[in-house]
């Protein structure tokens, strides 16, 4: 029997693997042996025939591809790297990755070619959070665990829906409420997720700022606000107190689409209740102002000093497997490693620690800016970014500027492929190990559970692959995953609060580590806690006439992304249909649009045909799709908040047809 632990969420779920088959593993504390469907049938993932087995090559992008040699290809993209200027490189990283493929690809970037256009697909799902809870505690750092809903009162799920996003944690606040926990749900769709929930609001699309801005302003007008706390570890409090004295109260309930009668009721939740945890995901990251709606939500929690405690806290769920282990190595290009920044003392510490001069002194582009930025080489590895970045038909364009793009992919069926020129097939979840750190900073140990196909390779060995061909033999000699990881642990040394060095690798698959832990206060430089006064600022598409609905995107229970691993013919027959999109009975009866009406869907650039599922679970002149719908991104805006360049992929007008 050989332990792992799942590579689909950021739950991160233990499982055993014996004679072919997959269960939860019972002793591990996340999961208890529970796994959902996407947990459960990982190994289809492996065996699919859409499985990339061999390099391929082509001049263009009109020609088929042609198998070619590891060799050959490594050869050529070194050689691209050498004519090359640095800033003219983009790697185009994935949240799907192991920590140790990202500690490579981020020293070899950033360290030995010399740029920092290194960045991950995981800016498209929660930079937004990773630059909020810098700005406000300090540091990315998440301040609490799932388990701490079973020490809380009361759990505010705000944009998030976990019983279809975070499967297994949700049936952990199934059993929390068994044992007292409310929860209550703010979500423009009545979700699954809202089921469960002790009171439902249903929020207007955009309408989050408003409402945590309400909270926060009703605590200090009642002066429910812990003052002791605020005084001794928060600044801007009285920046916060003037500012909200001119806020328009009315014009705020009235943006959150809620009546004066359900905000009371919240509030008589909210006021009740000792130990409050506020989880939210993409509903609030993926959004123009996305940082500021999670300042918003994080200020509540510092007015109340309901942080670090037991039961409290503003809890960010990440959805991708690694997207922690990428934020703490460095893979974000807003970072240089080990969350340190490019200030003059940190690229010295880091230069030292690698042994190079290369280190270039600004941040790089973001995942979000690179097609935009007349790159000469992109390497993607393991994600899709055709798929899932915003404005497809844009995007389709930009790729084709670039001169080489490179992907990495386990699968031959992205999307990017139609625009790539060299495919390197990489070793999938089960083919290779590693570790990776889930979304409440437990590191976990992948395991290999079969052979590597045979012209697969683990990335972290592609990366190597390409870094002893331009040269650098000495700085990239690793035999193995655990050599890597041993010197990243020493880099985290270079940074006080990251006590990763502390993990045993060879004991990770028994027992995660928990890193952070002893950290009980503000990672600021004055170890104060930082409120900013927000304001909603209406900066997403707006709808008109014309485009009068809001387009919301989100994950569905058995669906993965673009579904190259989940959209398989052996699964087809369990897992929920991709192509549908949810409308009000309202304003289906308006538009004669029944279920299971062909429709067509319409944005400012593009359109998209699907069917419809008339519904009173979703606000009137808001629609839903999901986003395994490969086509969905022929709709979305490409607006960036200004401080994470996260996509607005949670509000874009369109209209909506019978067909
Ligand atoms: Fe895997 Fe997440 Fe499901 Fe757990 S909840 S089995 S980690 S997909």
């Amino acid at each position: 029997m050989i332990k792992s632990v799942c590579g689909y969420c950021g739950v991160g779920c233990g499982l055993e693997y014996d004679e072919s088959k997959l269960i939860g593993d019972v002793a591990y504390p996340i999961n208890e042996g529970k796994l959902c469907s996407k947990g459960i049938s990982e190994l289809v993932s492996i065996d699919t025939s859409t499985r990339l087995l061999r390099p391929q090559m082509r001049d263009n992008i009109s020609d088929e591809y042609k198998v070619s040699s590891w060799d050959e290809s490594i050869r050529v993209i070194a050689d691209k790297v050498k004519k090359t200027k640095p800033k003219k490189i983009g790697f185009y990283l994935s949240g799907q990755l192991l920590t140790e493929d990202y500690y490579i690809a981020n020293k070899l970037g950033k360290g030995f070619i010399g740029t920092n256009n290194v960045d991950t697909n995981s800016r498209t799902c929660m930079s937004s959070a990773v630059v909020a809870y810098k700005k406000s505690i300090g540091a990315d750092f998440v301040p609490l665990r799932m388990e701490d809903i079973f020490s809380s009162d009361l759990l505010i799920l705000t944009g998030a829906n976990t019983a279809e996003a975070h499967v297994v944690f949700h049936n952990q606040i199934k059993k929390a409420k068994k044992q007292g926990l409310k929860v209550i749900v703010i979500d423009p769709r009545y979700t699954e997720t809202a089921k469960i929930a002790d009171l439902y609001l249903p929020i207007k699309a955009g309408g989050d700022i408003d409402f945590f801005n309400l909270i926060s302003k009703r605590l200090i007008d009642e002066a429910l606000y812990d003052k002791e706390f605020v005084d001794l570890h928060v600044n801007n409090f009285e920046l916060l107190q003037n500012k909200f004295k001119r806020v328009p109260v009315t014009k705020m309930l009235k943006r959150t689409g809620l009546t004066k009668e359900q905000f009371e009721w919240f509030w008589m939740f909210y006021k009740n209740s000792k130990n409050i945890i506020t989880a939210w995901t993409m509903g609030l990251n993926q959004s123009v102002q996305g940082v500021d709606k999670n300042l918003a939500l994080i200020n509540t929690h510092l007015l109340t000093g309901r942080i670090f405690k037991p039961g409290n806290g503003p809890l960010s769920l990440t959805g991708q497997p690694n997207a922690m282990g990428g934020r703490e190595v460095g893979g974000l290009s807003t970072v240089l490693a080990v969350h340190l920044g490019f200030d003059v003392k940190s690229i010295n510490k880091v230069s030292k620690f690698w042994g190079t001069n290369k280190i270039y002194n600004k941040p790089g582009l973001t995942a979000t800016q690179m097609l935009e930025a007349d790159l000469d080489l992109l390497i993607i590895c393991h994600t899709d970014p055709i798929y899932h970045l915003p404005n497809r038909h844009k995007m389709e364009k930009l790729i084709q500027k670039i001169p080489m793009v490179v992907e990495i992919n386990a699968y031959e069926n992205s999307e990017t492929s139609k625009f790539a020129h060299i495919r390197l097939p990489a070793a999938p979840w089960g083919e290779k190990e590693g570790t990776q750190t889930n979304l409440d900073r437990s590191i976990t140990k992948q395991e290999k559970l079969s052979r590597t196909s045979i012209d697969c390779k683990a990335d972290w060995q592609i990366f190597q692959l390409l870094a002893l061909e331009l040269g650098f033999e000495k700085e990239f000699s690793y035999k193995n995953t655990k050599e890597i990881f041993q010197e990243y642990q020493e880099m985290t040394k270079l940074n006080d609060h990251m006590d990763i060095h502390l993990a045993n690798y060879d004991e990770l698959s028994d027992k995660p580590f928990v890193w952070g832990e002893n950290i009980k206060g503000f990672l600021t430089k004055d170890k104060k806690a930082n409120l900013y006064f927000l304001e909603n600022k209406l900066l997403s598409e707006k709808t008109n006439l014309i485009y009068p609905f809001v387009l919301l995107t989100g994950r569905t229970r058995d669906q993965w992304h673009s579904g190259t691993k989940t959209n398989l013919p052996k699964t087809l027959l369990k897992y929920k249909a991709l192509e549908f999109v949810e409308i009000n009975s309202e304003d289906a009866k308006l538009l004669n649009i029944k279920s299971d009406d062909i429709v067509a869907v319409t944005s400012l650039r593009g359109t998209i045909t699907t069917v419809a599922i008339v519904t009173d679970n979703i606000n009137r002149k808001t629609i839903f799709m999901p986003i395994s719908n490969r086509d969905i991104n022929y709709l979305t805006n490409d607006l960036l908040d200004s401080e994470s360049f996260e996509p607005d992929y949670n509000y874009s007008a369109v209209k909506i047809t019978k067909v």
